[in-house]
């Protein structure tokens, strides 16, 4: 496992399975009742590191909550105004830790709101782009008050559209990477690039496919056109 990220000590638990870590435990098994065994264990793995006393860091933006909701708001208040938006930068403004970890394959983003500690953690062995998008996803929930205590983003959700949060923490994430303003900005200097403004962005091309057709900017129900 690796928490070299985390930006403070991990204490590994004393015992295997310490109340506390039941409890968590408990709430995965709540969370999470698909997962695959493994995936389970390392999820679990990781959110016992937060036994150690782990501490997140202090908030820097402080905005009303409708504000709060809205990705460019975020983003203006930090002082991000060019692509790529980093999205563990913006974690960490609004007071949330951000973690790799070696998560099964299944798992893109682990996100655990704790007794006043904000913990997110991503799939290190998943390209680049995904791991942009699970990070500004977790964020989502958090930043829209959704306020799980352990959310799970899999890396494949059945094929479905998923539940109202899935849905809203997946547009907040597109929103968050591929701002309005931005991408209009980028397409009327650039066009209609595609691997372009995928790159710049870093996003994957279909998650910059489906924000130019959200924005009017594309009119193909597919990518074909490109
Ligand atoms: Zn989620």
């Amino acid at each position: 496992m690796s928490h070299k990220d985390f930006g403070f000590s991990v204490v590994k638990p004393e015992s295997d399975d310490p109340p506390r870590n039941a409890a968590l435990a408990a709430v995965l098994l709540r969370a999470a009742p698909y997962l695959n065994p493994e995936a389970r264990r390392h999820v679990r793995a990781f959110c016992d590191c937060l036994s150690g006393g782990a501490s997140t860091p202090q908030a820097a933006v402080d905005l009303p909550s409708d504000e709060f909701r809205r990705p460019e708001s975020i983003l203006d208040a930090i002082g991000i105004r060019q692509p790529p938006v980093d999205p563990k930068m913006v974690a960490r403004a609004v007071g949330i830790a951000v973690a790799e970890w070696d998560f099964d394959d299944a798992v893109s983003g682990v996100l655990l709101l704790d007794e006043g500690r904000r913990l997110i953690g991503y799939n290190r062995n998943h390209p680049e782009c995904r791991q942009r998008f699970s990070v500004a996803h977790e964020l989502g929930h958090y930043c829209l008050g959704h306020n799980p205590t352990l959310d799970v983003y899999l890396a494949d959700p059945m094929g479905g559209p998923g539940t109202v949060f899935e849905r809203q923490a997946n547009a907040f994430a597109a929103e968050l990477l591929m701002p309005r303003l931005m991408v209009r900005k980028s397409f009327g200097r650039f066009g209609e690039d595609l691997p372009w403004l995928a790159r710049e962005f870093g996003v994957s091309q279909q998650a910059m496919w489906i924000r130019l057709v959200e924005l009017g900017l594309a009119t193909e129900p597919t990518m074909g056109a490109f």
